[in-house]
């Protein structure tokens, strides 16, 4: 069931979304070579804390760090660790906030240092089409609506779309109905209404999206071993189109 929220608790979810956005920021500040993703995590840890909200993703499932750090072909799910960042790396950094029975949630891959070309072109790929997605997350619009944005930009690059993963409605629970997949078809599926919030989350891949999950049960990576990228926002349909609640 797909769970609609009052304007009261859309203010909430601006808060716990805004933490999400800075904890991100902060996280992608911190990406430099030399440093590993357990350093960034402790101050994506610490941050969420200082601001008097929980992570959402801290023991979610058995997940034992408080963000996801996912470095080249690694597409979601990488456990913050001993791994030094080197100059070259794209690092995916997934992160949510829970504050006052809410949570937020959102991803973006960033580069350590100079990185190549096919790289840069990679994020942004993926960037434009959560922004492409976002745009057309109108009232009325479907999810074969947003899939298809996403699906369409990225393929006629030459990119893949990861299936296996999808978007998903975001409440007092991080993973609520309705799916939400970064593929489709215009026209079908479930018909978004004032009160829908979801996060969409393409995991673009730079050849194959044929994946697989590591030996640890978490890290998702390409089998190819090419480069993914992922960003996320979680998103509230209005009535006077869609608003980004992910926002620092
Ligand atoms: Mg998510």
């Amino acid at each position: 069931m797909v769970i609609l929220k009052t304007s009261g608790e859309l203010a909430k979810m601006r808060r716990a979304g805004q933490i999400s956005a800075q904890a991100l920021q902060v996280g992608g500040e911190a990406v430099k070579p030399g440093i590993t993703t357990g350093e960034i995590d402790r101050i994506i840890h610490r941050f969420i804390l200082s601001q008097g909200a929980k992570p959402s993703f801290l023991g979610y499932g058995g997940f034992p760090a408080s963000s996801c750090i996912s470095v080249n072909e690694e597409i979601i799910h990488g456990i913050p660790g001993k791994r030094v960042l080197k100059e070259g790396d794209i690092v995916s950094i997934d992160v949510g906030a829970y504050i006052d029975g809410y949570h937020g949630d959102n991803a973006a891959t960033f580069a350590c240092g100079p990185v190549s070309a096919e790289a840069q072109a990679l994020m942004d790929a993926t960037r434009q089409s959560l922004m492409a997605a976002i745009a057309i997350a109108q009232p009325g619009a479907r999810l074969g609506d947003i899939g298809y944005a996403v699906q369409s930009y990225v393929e006629a690059l030459g990119y893949g779309v990861v299936r296996e993963y999808v978007g998903h409605g975001v409440g007092r629970q991080m993973h609520e109905e309705p799916e939400v997949p970064n593929y489709g078809r215009p026209g079908h599926g479930v018909r978004l209404v004032p009160g829908m919030v979801i996060a969409i989350e393409p995991m673009i891949t730079q050849h194959s999206p044929a994946l697989h999950v590591l030996a640890n049960d978490w890290t998702v990576v390409t089998n190819d071993k090419g480069l993914a990228a992922h960003f996320e926002n979680t998103i509230a349909i209005t009535d006077d189109g869609p608003v980004i609640l992910t926002q620092p």
